[in-house]
């Protein structure tokens, strides 16, 4: 139960997970144990798991114990009869597509970590700090599609931070280029992940099609919506993403040229001084500061920074001028609390306070 502002008591809305048992599930189950809004009742994963108590099925992977409550519901396959109306969705990208529009025409509002859908004209790729605005996206989607239900993605766990630190120089100052490096984390690979012979002492200079996601999914989230179109700023971005043997946490190298021509007092200012939506509506997993910026000469790095703000924020450091663009920073944060599960559950608690999930 939830108490309100006038000390009466609110029922917690239910809420389902698919993938319950992967990398990302694991953050879901952890973060939502005592959330004030949201109960978990209802998980599933594949065929390998269902049937058995989430204790059995999981390879629990993360410091904090696992919720004795949840340790012994059943994992269901992934079908939607019998699950609660709020789905957050963190399934195998090769099954993630089908199994989310099975579940959103059959009415159930689907929060999403994977690929899928992000990209589709109709569908919310949204960060309550950046474009909380994109949500009337779902309106459009209801209509073309005919679904009672919706799906609304979080983006790709490189883009967040890239996108929570561009978004406020982009406001101020107009973005015209971006150059972005990624060292990456082994845990944005899912679980089991990387065989360790391939990432033991290695920088592994690929990640499939990731790229490509953090070039298209920038721009979506940065752009404006007209009557239900998705309106794109004109500015360049190119990314380089790696692998590197780094348990959590993603740090991304970036050089921008903007519109303007601030200094690098103006930049920092701007960043410490974001607050958006969440942080004025007080949502439970909103970081009181989104954006923290340090002025050491050696951080943000993942070993000491990462779970600032409860692991909610985009760490930024190093800022300083660029002799090819303009600005050069790193920007941190980790990948499954913020890079997707944390993004998924604060874009549901934005949904939840503008009566999506009424
Ligand atoms: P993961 O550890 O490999 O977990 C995958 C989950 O999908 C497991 O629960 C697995 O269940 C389930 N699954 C696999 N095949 C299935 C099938 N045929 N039917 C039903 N369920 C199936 O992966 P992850 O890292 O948590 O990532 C999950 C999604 O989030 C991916 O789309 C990924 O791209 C995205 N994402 C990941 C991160 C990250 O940092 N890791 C960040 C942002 C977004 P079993 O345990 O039963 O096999």
């Amino acid at each position: 139960m939830e108490r309100t502002g006038k000390g009466k008591k609110m029922k917690k809305v239910e809420v389902g997970i698919l993938g319950a048992t992967g990398m990302v599930g694991q953050r879901f189950v952890s973060l939502m144990e005592d959330h004030p809004w949201f109960k978990i009742t209802w998980l599933a994963a594949s065929e390998r798991s269902s049937g058995k108590k989430y204790v059995d099925a999981c390879s629990w992977r993360l410091r904090e114990p696992m919720p004795e409550r949840v340790a012994n519901l059943s994992v269901n396959e992934c079908r939607p009869s019998g699950a609660p109306q709020l789905i957050f969705a963190s399934l195998d990208s090769r099954v993630a597509g089908e199994a989310e529009t099975e579940f959103a025409s059959a009415g159930h509002v689907v929060v999403s970590n994977s690929g899928n859908h992000r990209m589709s004209p109709d569908v919310p790729l949204v960060i309550p700090e950046v474009n909380p605005d994109h949500l009337s996206l779902i309106r459009t989607q209801r209509q073309r599609r005919g679904w009672k239900g919706a799906i609304v993605t979080n983006p790709n766990c490189t883009t967040i931070f890239l996108a929570m630190s561009l978004a406020p120089l982009d406001k101020k100052f107009g973005l015209e280029k971006v150059l972005m490096t990624s060292m990456q984390a082994v845990s944005g690979a899912g679980y089991p992940g990387i065989p360790t012979l391939d990432i033991l002492g290695n920088v592994i200079p690929y990640i499939a099609k990731e790229e490509e996601k953090v070039e298209a999914e920038t721009k979506k989230l940065l752009a404006q919506i007209n009557n239900g179109q998705i309106k794109e700023g004109n500015w360049a971005i190119s990314a380089q993403c790696n692998r590197v043997l780094v348990e959590d946490g993603h740090t991304e190298t970036v050089s921008v040229a903007l519109k303007t021509q601030p200094t690098r007092h103006d930049l920092i200012a701007v960043w410490r001084d974001y607050r958006s939506v969440p942080q004025e509506r007080e949502l439970p997993s909103a970081p009181q500061h989104a954006i923290v910026v340090r002025e050491e000469m050696d951080r943000p790095q993942p070993k000491f920074d990462l779970y600032t703000e409860g692991g909610m924020a985009t760490v930024i450091g190093r800022v300083r001028p660029c002799p090819v663009l303009d600005f050069k920073y790193i920007a941190l944060g980790h990948n499954t609390i913020r890079g997707a599960a944390g993004a998924a559950i604060l874009n549901a608690e934005l949904m939840r306070s503008e009566g999506y999930l009424d």
